[in-house]
């Protein structure tokens, strides 16, 4: 394995290039991986901004992947080399007080390919604590809807299920439909509930519908009071409402636009230093804010029985499919919005 073709980040925000790297080696207590499929998200636009602190340059992005083990360190028990295997995004440590309570998602001492070390956007990719982190890839998924289940999927999955507490018959709104945003919305479907989509996009909005929502709201078209709009259709406020862009707008009005007793979830990630919140209604409401941030690997076979049963479609937010020489690109059109669906990268893909 000489020559590794990778993404490489050389300066924040300029034009990331194509080129060989060095072979990835397995870490202690990882893998290699060969990289079938990779999606590309808008935490990679912010890791090519330089929004992340934890990055060093030159630095290879990607963390939504999926692809064949090729190496095994020899302290991993459970895996072999041929495995099809997926990551969340964030790998644990399988050691802290948190990943002992089995709450990997915010492990104290977590990695995060393509953040913490070099990822995805690459032949191959070094994955650490194997045993912690891997998931089994089923034969009948294709690669490429498994690289949109580390990241979006999944996190739409714990913040609708388990952080949310979805019931069926409640109406839950989602502000922002990208591919966490619809991921939520199919989800939130899947389980009975009633879906309010937010958007400014009508292809966003036109996905959203497509996959089950009730009531499509475009915030321009409601005079900016989108909060307002969702009191409006579903009686008096959601039930469950989650910001799955992430901005001090949809923040507030996803607050603003809950009932009494209303859940807001926050998928979306936000700037340090926090936004303004509208704290008079969450007292006087009793309402409750939550956060979620991923989903551990132990979690998935709940997500995938579903997507096995067709109750979950992953496959159908999947966009565009390019190679890798289109990534670069790619990653820089972010700064106009996010296209329609999820972008996935095949590294192995001919130009
Ligand atoms: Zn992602
Ligand atoms: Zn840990």
């Amino acid at each position: 394995m000489v020559g590794v073709r990778a993404v490489v980040v050389e300066r924040f925000g300029e034009a990331a290039e194509v080129r060989e790297v060095g072979d990835p080696g397995a870490p202690p207590g990882g893998v290699v991986v060969r990289v079938a499929a990779t999606g590309l998200c808008r935490s990679d636009w912010h890791g090519w901004m330089g929004h992340d602190d934890g990055i060093t340059l030159p630095h290879v992005p990607g963390h939504e992947l999926a692809g064949e083990i090729v190496a095994v360190d020899a302290a991993v028990r459970d895996w072999r080399v041929g495995a099809r295997v997926t990551v969340p995004f964030v790998c644990a440590c399988g050691r802290c007080a948190a990943c002992a309570r089995g709450d990997q998602q915010v492990c104290e001492r977590q990695q995060q390919p393509g953040f913490t070390h070099w990822g995805s956007f690459a032949e191959y990719v070094a994955l650490h604590r194997a045993d912690t982190n891997l998931v089994a890839v089923p034969d009948d998924m294709s690669y490429v809807t498994a690289a949109s289940l580390g990241c979006r999927f999944a996190t739409a999955y714990r913040a609708v299920v388990a952080q949310g507490g979805v019931r069926p018959g409640e109406w839950v709104a989602v502000h922002g439909c990208g591919g966490v945003g619809l991921s939520a919305v199919m989800v939130a479907v899947a389980g009975g509930a009633r879906v309010v989509a937010v958007d400014t996009a009508p292809g966003a909005l036109e996905l959203a519908r497509r996959f089950g929502a009730a009531v499509c709201v475009d915030p321009a078209a409601v005079g900016g009071d989108t909060a307002g709009a969702v009191r409006a259709a579903t009686g008096g406020g959601a039930h469950l409402s989650l910001d799955a862009l992430g901005s001090a707008v949809t923040c507030a009005a996803s607050v603003a636009g809950l009932r009494a007793r209303g859940r807001h979830v926050q998928v979306g990630l936000l700037p340090a230093g926090g936004v303004a919140v509208p704290m008079d209604r969450v007292v006087a409401l009793e309402l409750e804010l939550l956060g979620s941030h991923g989903m551990a690997a132990h979690a998935y076979p709940e997500l995938m029985r579903q997507v096995a049963a067709g109750a979950l479609r992953p496959d159908l937010l999947v966009g565009a499919v390019i190679g890798l020489d289109a990534a670069p690109a790619a990653l820089a059109a972010l700064s106009g919005g996010s296209p329609a669906g999820i972008t996935v990268i095949e590294p192995g893909r001919a130009a």
